[in-house]
């Protein structure tokens, strides 16, 4: 329709993204890494490139590259205790974006109600509305426990969650971590999801794209593994997060049989066959990443200790600038509430029917030079008012890139 293309060519993302560029802003905008992978991936891709095997250059198994697909299916064979068959169980897309428009489109169809944890990854959304399904929103509320804000205070409501299931409902999409809260759901919140969706016979698409990334004591628990779960749950990966090679959009689904087929069908129809060299590096990449998980020597293990110390000093710098970070347990992102500097940003005099959180996000582009995005485009219309006194801050940056954003942010004092 009209109004979704509307909606679609100005997304705030967009908007912003190109003011940054346009004024040279330093840009915590965006979600992705700005300092290179570690040197033995790029060698893998790089020996990929220019080894023997002339065949990497060529299409590869629709489905997902053999040796990829071989080593996803022992890595969570390990990680859901399921055992795992590399050719049934597992589809690799071109990132797990397009995983996530292949489930879409196969798995959902026109008219099916499916159920958005707000704040959710904005593609969700689109992708949904785009195949003529309806979302149905279930907000994440905060509530203060005088501990200090940490994503772990979002929560939903559980009646409200159950509320929201009718005889539409198809689906329900989980983000843990999640994108942009950084919240990572505990295991008695995934057992209340995992409750509706059998009593509804609902399928559950779970997006772990940061599973690699939690802080501190947090554990990153997997729905799929939880009983009578398995054969209704879709759980997608990436290693554009997993590696710090957004670019290379390598991505997967897990899931069992019945659903892996449809989506097979799909890919095979639509897509084809995605890249074969980059799937061959990061099979590489997964080979050795195997043989030292949870050790030092392990790269998921150094990003996520790095990534934490960057959140620490982002939240930090926040705090020191008035802004109030809410500390993220997991994922690329922070959260901060705007209230106490926007009266000395933007007012609420201006008529407009925009977001606060958008018209700050804006000023802040504009005049300070610094690119963060606005909660708003993260819920629906009905929760704008849980939503727009924050924005969102992706800390995942080089040391240099946060310095430079510190200096703007004390500036702001
Ligand atoms: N899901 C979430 C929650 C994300 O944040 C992103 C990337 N921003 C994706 C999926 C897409 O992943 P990929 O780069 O592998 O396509």
């Amino acid at each position: 329709s009209k109004s979704m293309q509307h909606r679609l060519a100005n997304d705030p993302m967009l908007v912003l993204n190109k003011m940054a560029s346009q004024n040279g802003s330093v840009n915590l905008g965006l979600g992705f890494p700005n300092f290179p992978p570690p040197n033995h991936i790029t060698q893998a891709l790089a020996d990929a490139a220019t080894g023997e095997n002339h065949m990497l250059h060529h299409y590869t198994r629709p489905y997902g590259h053999p040796r990829l697909v071989n080593i996803l299916a022992r890595l969570y064979s390990n990680l859901l205790s399921i055992s795992l068959d590399p050719l049934d169980h597992i589809l690799t897309t071109i990132g797990a974006f397009q995983g996530l428009s292949s489930i879409c489109q196969s798995l959902i169809h026109p008219g099916d109600e499916v159920i958005l944890l707000e704040p959710f990854y904005s593609p969700y959304r689109n992708m949904l509305e785009m195949r003529g399904a309806v979302p149905v929103f279930v907000p994440l509320r905060p509530y203060d426990d005088g501990s200090g804000q940490s994503s772990a205070n979002w929560v939903f409501d559980k009646a409200e969650l159950q509320n929201a299931v009718t005889n539409k409902t198809k689906a329900i999409f989980l983000n843990t971590p999640m994108n942009p809260l950084g919240k990572v759901f505990d295991r008695e919140e995934l057992l209340e999801i995992s409750d509706l969706c059998i009593k509804h016979n609902l399928l559950c698409v779970t997006d772990e794209v940061y599973e690699w990334l939690i802080y501190g004591r947090k554990q990153h628990i997997r729905i799929a593994s939880f009983p009578n779960m398995w054969e209704r749950t879709v759980t997608l990966g990436s290693a554009g997060k997993s590696f710090s090679v957004t670019g290379w959009k390598v991505g997967w689904c897990i899931g069992p049989k019945h659903l892996i087929k449809v989506l097979q069908n799909y890919h095979f129809s639509s897509i084809r066959t995605s890249p074969t060299i980059s799937q061959e590096a990061v099979a590489v990449a997964l080979e050795k990443e195997m043989l030292v998980l949870n050790t030092p020597e392990s790269y998921f293990y150094t990003l996520s200790k790095d990534m934490e110390g960057k959140r620490n000093r982002m939240c930090k710098y926040l705090d020191n600038a008035g802004f109030q970070a809410i500390t993220p347990d997991g994922g690329y992102y922070i959260i901060a509430d705007i209230s106490s500097i926007q009266a000395r940003s933007v007012g609420n005099e201006e008529k407009t029917d925009e977001a606060l959180d958008y018209r700050f996000a804006k000023w802040a582009v504009t005049e300070k030079k610094l690119c963060v995005l606005p909660m708003s485009i993260f819920y629906s219309e009905n929760h704008r008012h849980l939503c727009e006194k924050y924005v969102r801050i992706c800390f995942v940056k080089t040391d240099e890139t946060l310095e430079k954003a510190k200096e703007i942010l004390d500036d702001w004092k």
